[in-house]
């Protein structure tokens, strides 16, 4: 308890030296318990021998966590301001690179080309860059095994959601497919610094390429898309809107796959999705 302090009284120091302001706009909200550091590293099912993307560096605490228990950490910031601070908080870490830049400029095919190899990507991210970071490496990626990353609880909620429920959405059968997630921890906002009007939940998406045989990939995504396009119409609704299909002709394919025409796109699980995709695909049927 005292060392936590201690190093809390630390980084706000290093960060008064260096007449460091908080950027509302970068969604600058820092962790310093170093127990809730390490907790999320070792939860996170990474280990010595891994390689970590840590998007978003702020003023290096999680980096460091981070840094103890793998082989090498590539951190991305965008606020160029934090150099000097990091300069003294990760001094120590000699398997730590820190490249300033937008990780949505750079993308997740550059990450991979500079990797070469599988990564984790562990971050603690500002809230409305989450889904389009998280989309980025699900859709793009070869080389990402698991993404961790604590989010605004709500967003965590509606990333591990089960279908039937209100948090169930296109994100989780999107994710779903190709993809296994668990919230691994809930954050009090008072633990960040400044605290922000919102709770955060750790998530961890474990890929498995082989979960389910998904013939075409983006037919895959676009019939989640559709489904999900308007929440209160039926599924027949709603993908009578996204393909050049007449009712009956979806109403068939749906009896194809054991889905009553009745349902909604909310009460399919990924594996149903899945089904039915690769009938369409295979049917030589295309979204529009
Ligand atoms: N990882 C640190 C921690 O846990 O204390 C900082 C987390 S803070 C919520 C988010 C960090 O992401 C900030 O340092 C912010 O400057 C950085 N950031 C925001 N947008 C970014 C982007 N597009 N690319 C890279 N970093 C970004």
């Amino acid at each position: 308890m005292r060392k936590n302090l201690k190093i809390i009284m630390d980084i706000k120091s290093i960060l008064k030296q260096n007449n460091f302001t908080f950027e509302k706009r970068f969604g600058q909200n820092f962790l310093t318990d170093t127990n809730l550091l390490k907790s999320i590293v070792e939860k996170s099912g990474v280990n010595a021998n891994s390689t970590v993307v840590e998007i978003g560096v702020g003023a290096g605490t999680l980096t460091g966590e981070i840094a103890k228990q793998v082989k090498k950490v590539y951190g991305f910031e965008i606020d160029t301001k934090l150099k000097p601070v990091l300069n003294e908080t990760i001094k120590d870490y000699n398997n730590v690179e820190i490249i300033f830049s937008d990780i949505l400029k750079i993308g997740a095919k550059k990450v991979d080309e500079m990797i070469g190899a599988s990564y984790s990507i562990i971050a603690n991210l500002p809230y409305y860059i989450t889904t389009p970071i998280i989309m980025e490496f699900v859709e793009k990626s070869e080389f990402c095994e698991r993404v961790v990353v604590t989010v605004q609880k709500e967003v965590a909620e509606r990333l591990v959601a089960s279908p039937k429920t209100s948090d169930y959405g296109a994100i989780t059968a999107s994710i779903g497919a190709i993809a296994n997630s668990k919230i691994i921890k809930y954050i009090d906002r008072q633990m960040f610094m400044p605290p922000p009007n919102v709770d955060s939940a750790v998530v961890r998406i474990e890929f498995d390429k082989n979960k389910f045989e998904i013939l075409d990939i983006k037919e895959y995504r676009k019939l989640v898309k559709n489904a999900f396009s308007m929440r209160r119409k039926t599924l027949v609704n709603n993908l009578m809107k996204g393909y050049n299909l007449t009712r009956q002709e979806i109403e068939n394919a749906l009896s194809n796959c054991n889905v009553p025409v009745s349902v909604r796109g909310e009460e399919l699980g990924a594996e149903t999705y899945v089904e039915l995709s690769n009938y369409l695909v295979k049917n030589g049927v295309k979204s529009k």
